[in-house]
Formats: structure tokens, C-alpha cells, sequence
């Protein structure tokens, strides 16, 4: 099956009950047994719930896994892939990542004596460097927040292989529908569900894709022991969200191009971080591995200053200034004050995160509008 059909059908059956051909929100915590032990394959609701497992069912197919799980948050879903380590085992992260997971793994992991090393990825040969026998997962996001540095998933994978260590990618800014890591020899897929697949920024949720039959295993366990699950609604919203991931994300990857293209030409503009530019270090990676180049387009003012953005900024009247992304409506930040404000701005400067770094998340407007905001606020400056 093609991704479109498996995004609307996959794992999706109507109700055996009545028929009803979009999936019931189960709103139900325990389930009616014949005799002790004697049930429909649901006896308690943070084990096993209707609505979850059909969208556990829609996520596996999407990532091309044999299982997936799905958690009350990106985070959650990230503990429980930390929660198969153990104490003493070293992990080794790309060094631009989701500000919210390098807090995770330098103030909860390291108590339970699990270290993070962070490298900067987009160069496969820094990973041998970086592996000691006690490496035990290599964690991954491509395209990289907020600088979209792309990370070679396959030479990545083969190095692992070689020294026997899982993959880990967080899929998060590519969605399913422009990459599918598992393909590419990774061993685990995580999403943060909040973004593209929920879609319309009204779900907070996460979920983990694997392939491996004990890793699926140990998941599965994790899920129902820790028991950080979604609830059924959140996931009856994920679901509805993913029927149109193709189409949302097809929108998004044309209105990012087209305003990338703007930009680079703007007089007020620096430089444009797009993955989609030829003249990206990493371009020939990105067009081999995702489908297109994504929503997400960062850039930086000639006048590099932090009032200079925070001007364009809250002069825009689309792009709405918030955190988050991969909604269908366009949102505008700034991550040297906003989701990058925990890094000193010495190691920000070391990595082009410049006070005046913008970054976008294109929605599925009408490009023509979009343009319009980004013209009318980059006249203010
Ligand atoms: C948002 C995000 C997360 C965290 O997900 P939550 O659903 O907010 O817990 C993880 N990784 C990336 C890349 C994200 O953008």
C-alpha cells in the first residue's frame, strides 16, 4: 500500500460492534470478562485500550515497523526508549537536538547513571570517535532544531551495526511521510505526535515505532508498567490528525520552499537555513533520504540583534509567535530566547544560533498571504 491509503486505512477496521466506520473514542478504563481471565483481549485500559491500538496499528504501518506504542507525550515516549538502558550503558547524541530532550537526558537519565555524549552528527565519521564499549544507543533528529542540519540515518546505522549499538531517531521534524528511518536501518522511531502527525496543534501526545521483535517486547512492557499512556480522546485526535499528514505535509514542504526562496533573496536577510538549497552542507543527503525538504525554514537579520528580531517577530500577524510546530497554521519563534534560552550564547554563537536567528514553522495557508506577513513585518526592521 502507498502512504496515502495507509494513512487513511492502515489498522483502521469499522467497529465490530455497530459498524461505525471512524474508529470510537473508548472512553473506558476496565472491560467486562465472561469468567476470570476470559475476555476480548481487553481486560484494564492502561494495557490495552480500542482507540490506541488501532492507532499504535496506523503508526507502525507509516513507519514501516512491526509495533508501535503510544505515550502522553514526545518526552514519555523518549523516557520509556531511555528506560531500556541500564545503569553504567553510555548513549551517544547528536549535539542539536530538542531542547527538551537533551534537559531529559542531562537531569533524569544521568541519576539513574546513563550519560549522554553529545557530537555533532551531520559528520558520520565524528561517531566512531565518540563509541566506548559501554555504548549502548546512538540518538538522532534530522533535520536538526532550529539550524536543520540533516544526519546521514544510513552511514550512521552502518557504523552502529558494526560496533552492535540500537539507532534511535527522533522523526519528529520529518514525519513519517517524508522519511522512514526504520528503512534506513534504524532500530527505533520516535515522534513527538504534538507536531505534524497530530497536525492542527490541539494534541499533545507521543509514540515509539520499532521492527524488533524484543525491543517491542521490552516497549510493550515499559508502556504498561511506567504507564505514561495517552488517554483514548488524545488518540482518537492523533488518528484524525494522520488521515491528512500527506497532504498537510505536501502543502507545507511547497509554502517552505517558496518563502526560503523570498528570504534568500530579502536585502534584510543574512542567511536562510533550508535543507531543500543546493548550497546546504547537507543537501545531497537530504534529497537521498526524505521525500521533500520539509516546513521548517530558519534564518537570521543582517542587523544581528536580539530587538531586531523580537521586532519582526511581533510584527507578523500569520505567522503566530508561539513554540511548537508542524500545525496547518504557521508559527514564528525565536530560539535564542525561546526554546534555545538554556544554552549560553557562546555555545549558541559556536553553532550559528545567532541572536537574531528566526525560526519558522510553515503552515498550509495561502503562500501568497504568508509572503504578504513576512514582507510587511521585514519593512518594521
Ligand atoms: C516537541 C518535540 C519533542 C517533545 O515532544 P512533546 O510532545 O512536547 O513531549 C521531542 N522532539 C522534538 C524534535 C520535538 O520537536
Amino acid at each position: 500500500m502507498k502512504f496515502a491509503t495507509k494513512a487513511i486505512h492502515a489498522g483502521i477496521e469499522p467497529d465490530p460492534g455497530t459498524g461505525a466506520v471512524m474508529t470510537p473514542i473508548f472512553q473506558t478504563s476496565t472491560y467486562a470478562q465472561e469468567s476470570p481471565g476470559v475476555h476480548q483481549g481487553y481486560e484494564y485500559a492502561r494495557s490495552k485500550n480500542p482507540t490506541r491500538s488501532a492507532l499504535e496499528a496506523n503508526l507502525a504501518a507509516l513507519e514501516n515497523g512491526t509495533a508501535a506504542f503510544c505515550f502522553g507525550s514526545g518526552l514519555a515516549a523518549m523516557d520509556a526508549i531511555f528506560r531500556l538502558l541500564a545503569p553504567g550503558d553510555e548513549v551517544v547524541s547528536t549535539d542539536d537536538l530538542y531542547g527538551g530532550s537533551y534537559r531529559q537526558m542531562m537531569q533524569v537519565h544521568t541519576r539513574c547513571d546513563v550519560v549522554t555524549k553529545f557530537v555533532g552528527l551531520s559528520k558520520a565519521k565524528n561517531l566512531e570517535k565518540a563509541i566506548t564499549k559501554k555504548t549502548k544507543l546512538i540518538w538522532l533528529e534530522t533535520p536538526t532544531n532550529p539550524m536543520l542540519n540533516i544526519i546521514d540515518i544510513k552511514a550512521i546505522c552502518k557504523i552502529a551495526k558494526k560496533h552492535k549499538i540500537k539507532v534511535a531517531v527522533d522523526n519528529t521534524f520529518a514525519s513519517p511521510y517524508l522519511q522512514t528511518p526504520l528503512d534506513l536501518g534504524a532500530d527505533i522511531v520516535l515522534h513527538s505526535a504534538t507536531k505534524y502527525l497530530g497536525g492542527h496543534s490541539d494534541v499533545v501526545h507521543g509514540c515509539v515505532v520499532v521492527k524488533d521483535e524484543k525491543i517491542a517486547d521490552r516497549l510493550k512492557f515499559m508502556q504498561n508498567a511506567v504507564g505514561a499512556i495517552p488517554g483514548p480522546q488524545d488518540c482518537f485526535l492523533v488518528l484524525r490528525g494522520i488521515k491528512t499528514l500527506h497532504l498537510r505535509v505536501e502543502r507545507a514542504c511547497q509554502n517552505a520552499e517558496k518563502i526560503a526562496k523570498y528570504l534568500q533573496n530579502h536585502p534584510k536577510v543574512n542567511k536562510v537555513y533550508y535543507p531543500g538549497f543546493k548550497s546546504h552542507p547537507n543537501h545531497k543527503i537530504a534529497k537521498k533520504q526524505m521525500r521533500h525538504f520539509g516546513g521548517m525554514v530558519s534564518f537570521d537579520l543582517k542587523k544581528d540583534t536580539t530587538a531586531a528580531a523580537h521586532k519582526l517577530l511581533s510584527s507578523t500577524k500569520l505567522f503566530t509567535l508561539a513554540e511548537s510546530l508542524g500545525g496547518v497554521e504557521s508559527l514564528i519563534g525565536h530560539p535564542a530566547t525561546m526554546t534555545h534560552g538554556s544554552i549560553p550564547r557562546e555555545a549558541r554563537l559556536k553553532i550559528g544560533l545567532t541572536d537574531s536567528l528566526v525560526r519558522l514553522s510553515v503552515g498550509i495557508e495561502d503562500v501568497d498571504d504568508l509572503l504578504n506577513d513576512l514582507e510587511a513585518a521585514l519593512t518594521e526592521i
